[in-house]
């Protein structure tokens, strides 16, 4: 009697388990529709569904000495007009005293993806002859944003999207000195590379033979470790084996030496953004693949 029972519960869980065919009567509803059938497999559908209306927040700060092109690198990066300079056109450069943080914020939209994104400018660091304690407004300013949020987050009638204004990710612009790491250099890693994620970069890169911009890497490198200075990607992000050897291809390349541009020539038929020099066309060294590497930075909380 018992095992009558069982087979007709099985068979029962099997019709139940049996894909719809096309004559059945009984057929599943797929994911798509509210309230029918949704499976695990729908799960990640609808949240890329979810994330693609609402898009994403990318806050990358540039910080470096004036003039050693760091709007022009983020508007190579970005292949548009979005930094500081290029977007208030009465905006009048001048040697600040102090350290001052402009924000601009652009909503960029490819295939689909919506991406707010906004660049912190730093003018004035490191442009004084007594540039001790220059780090002190952004250090300030990064910490303050981390509050702001986790304020937000604490807040009992918290908003559905806060809005996100920490920075994800600095570029720190090197002069293409060719020696070491200046003490500012220095400083300023020791102190950033606590609250935020820092990319080094040896800026004008066009400027150094393919053997100096080698050993000048190694050298900072070198003081980097000698200092203690810890840079993206860290170590903690190399949570199994496949991003340990991502994060390990970053490193190689690290501090990345750029060259940026705003102009396009043509290059047998094609348009390209490059320098042109008396010896030929320098093809700017940023792509879409650095954007996206610096997309992966991730916040760095303190402890
Ligand atoms: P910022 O003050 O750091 O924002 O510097 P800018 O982006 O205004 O650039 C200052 C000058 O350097 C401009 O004349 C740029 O054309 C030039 N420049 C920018 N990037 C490069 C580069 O990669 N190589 C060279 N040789 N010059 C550059």
């Amino acid at each position: 009697m018992e095992t009558g029972k069982d087979a007709e519960l099985e068979a029962e869980v099997k019709a139940e388990l049996r894909p719809s065919d096309s004559d059945s009567q009984t057929s599943f509803i797929r994911g798509s529709d509210l309230f029918g059938y949704v499976g695990i497999e729908d799960v990640l559908d609808q949240m890329r569904r979810k994330t693609m209306k609402a898009g994403f927040e990318f806050n990358i700060m540039v910080v470096g000495q004036s003039g050693l092109g760091k709007s022009t690198l983020v508007n190579t990066l970005f292949k548009s007009k979005v930094s500081r300079k290029s977007c208030s056109s009465n905006y009048e450069e001048k040697i600040t005293k102090t350290v001052k943080l402009h924000s601009i914020s652009h909503v960029i939209e490819e295939k689909g993806v919506k991406m707010k994104l906004t660049v912190i400018d730093t003018p004035g660091f490191g442009d004084q002859i007594n540039n001790e304690n220059c780090w002190e407004p952004i250090v300030k300013y990064v910490n303050e944003q981390y509050e702001r949020y986790l304020r937000e987050e604490l807040n009992i009638n918290r908003k559905r999207r806060i809005p996100d204004s920490r920075v994800h990710c600095c570029i720190y612009f090197l002069p293409a000195t060719g020696h070491r790491l200046r003490p500012l250099d220095v400083e300023f890693m020791k102190r950033l590379g606590k609250v935020v994620s820092i990319v080094p970069v040896i800026a004008k890169a066009d400027t150094l033979t393919v053997d100096e911009r080698q050993e000048f890497k190694e050298r900072i490198k070198q003081d980097l470790a000698a200092n203690g200075i810890h840079i993206y990607p860290q170590r903690e992000y190399d949570e199994d084996t496949e991003e340990r050897v991502l994060n390990d291809r970053i490193r190689e390349s690290l501090p990345f030496a750029v060259v940026g541009t705003d102009k396009e020539h043509q290059v047998n038929g094609n348009k390209v953004l490059g320098r042109k020099t008396k010896w030929g066309i320098i093809e700017g060294e940023c792509s879409l693949s650095h954007l996206v590497l610096l997309f992966g930075c991730q916040l760095k909380w303190r402890r």
